[in-house]
């Protein structure tokens, strides 16, 4: 489901728009601070964001500017207030990729967000398990929004492990997956390179992703 994170202040607004975009088919999110709003667009990569301009914490030019410098490429569509023209000048040059000025018909809000999510395009998949996020095509994971650098193999490794979420993978299978079954590996190399993730994915963090199920093999999950 396409996840729109609404950072709004204005509590009635924010709760029309996260409504109608529920009845739309999204799935809403909304934040009423900056502060908070970035924590959650970082924690759960949303596909979208609605970004007020004015807003406690933190306004909405930082928390866009902030988003792109950690690599967050998702549409992001400032709201200004009426005539504010430099604010959305300035909006565009803190990376937002459209303004609306209030008041505005939602109608409109949607047409935009569907406009830029097509943009944004399909090939963009995206695995998503808690604060970890890969996205195939691009070869790219991020953990609580920073970016991880993985080794093809690590990479291919983690894909396999979030594409089965939940799921315990034997080693074998991981290795008929992973490494192909022509491939003559060490007996041990799945350990290895399970090591080699936890070092980047785990072991800066409080929650661990990747589970070690014994005598069986490997599991990804919260
Ligand atoms: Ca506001």
């Amino acid at each position: 489901m396409t996840s729109v994170l609404i950072i709004e202040d204005e509590v009635n607004l924010s709760r029309i728009l996260a409504r109608v975009l529920e009845e739309e088919g999204f799935q809403a999110l909304v934040e009423y601070r900056g502060d908070s709003g970035l924590e959650t667009a970082l924690a759960s990569a949303p596909d979208a964001v609605v970004l007020d301009l004015s807003l406690p914490g933190m306004d909405g030019l930082r928390v866009c500017r902030e988003l792109r410098a950690r690599g967050l490429r998702m549409p992001v569509i400032m709201l200004t207030a009426r005539d504010a023209v430099p604010d959305r000048v300035r909006g565009l040059d803190h990376g937002a990729d459209d303004y609306l000025v209030k008041p505005f018909a939602i109608e409109e809000l949607i047409a935009r967000l569907r406009a830029h999510l097509r943009r944004a395009g399909e090939p963009n998949e995206r695995l998503v398990v808690a604060d970890l996020v890969l996205e195939p095509s691009a070869r790219r994971v991020r953990r609580g929004g920073r970016e991880l650098s993985l080794t093809a193999q690590e990479f291919d490794l983690l894909e396999f492990l979030m594409r089965h979420r939940g799921q315990v993978m034997s080693r074998q299978r991981i290795l008929d997956h992973v490494w192909g079954y022509e491939a003559m590996p060490v007996s041990n190399i799945v350990d290895i390179y399970i090591h080699y993730l936890r070092d980047k994915v785990d072991n800066s963090n409080k929650a661990k992703l990747i589970k070690t199920v014994r005598s069986v093999g490997y599991v990804l999950r919260t």
